[in-house]
């Protein structure tokens, strides 16, 4: 049971390459969709410039909610609408990858965790492994998993690891983050966990066979006694839809 590993496994930039989809690839299908919406881009600029100012909330994502109720927008169609203006087309298929995570989760615990939204992955999942995120059969997690009173929490925030160590019963230092950002390796590794930098040199496969071999005797016997979900809400901390 101390041993149990869980592996927390980013999305853009580690499923794919970013070259595939960049950021600016998807700030542009923001635009899209705000444009579509009727909205100008230059009064949602001046509602960001407003949300910079704000102290109590951060990330793209709670910006667009503050965005959305700014203009009267249905958040969930928005963000829906973000992934539809999306060209996922450059992804590169890879089931074989899929097969490869599915692998590793005989052996340890494994999710994949995004900043992005659950519109956003399902769509990559489709692209990259020809299926839902359902169907891939490994917990994944998305932005509106969890939030506070203060809107969206990233992974890297104390109640996402507090979420992770209460859904999979394990430690955060038995939690090992596979990412592409600094700022999520720097802040997760200050909560105890470990990390493993992914780029173009050393990329998602490399990563699991490092961990098979620095981890070769850890076996998971404790899948069934995950704390059923229901348990993991407390009073200030809910969590959304989870696939
Ligand atoms: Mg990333």
């Amino acid at each position: 049971m101390e041993d149990k590993k869980l592996i927390v496994i980013d999305c853009d930039g580690v499923l794919y390459p970013k070259k595939e989809l960049s950021t600016k690839d998807i700030l542009e299908a923001v635009q899209k969709a705000f444009f579509k919406k009727g909205i100008s881009w230059k009064n949602v600029n001046n509602v960001y410039d407003e949300f910079k100012m704000s102290a109590s909330q951060k990330g793209l994502f709670n910006f667009l909610g503050v965005a959305a109720r700014e203009f009267r927008l249905n958040v969930v169609e928005l963000l829906n609408q973000i992934a539809e203006e999306t060209d996922y087309s450059h992804i590169t298929p890879n089931p074989k990858l899929l097969s490869q995570i599915q692998e590793l989760q005989k052996k340890y615990e494994v999710c994949i965790y995004t900043n992005n939204t659950k519109y956003h992955l399902e769509k990559v999942y489709q692209q990259l492994f020809g299926c839902s995120v359902a169907e891939a059969g490994i917990p994944a997690f998305h932005i509106g998993t969890i939030q506070n009173k203060k809107g969206y929490c990233s992974k890297q925030s104390n109640e996402a690891l507090w979420f992770l160590s209460k859904f999979f019963a394990v430690k955060p230092s038995n939690m090992i983050f596979f990412d592409d950002t600094i700022s999520v390796l720097d802040s997760v590794r200050q909560k105890g966990a470990s990390v493993l930098f992914i780029n173009q040199d050393f990329n998602l496969s490399d990563a699991m066979d490092y961990i098979r071999q620095i981890y070769p005797t850890n076996r998971v016997i404790c899948r069934h006694q995950r704390t059923p979900f229901d348990k993991v809400c407390k009073q200030d901390l809910f969590t959304q839809e989870l696939y």
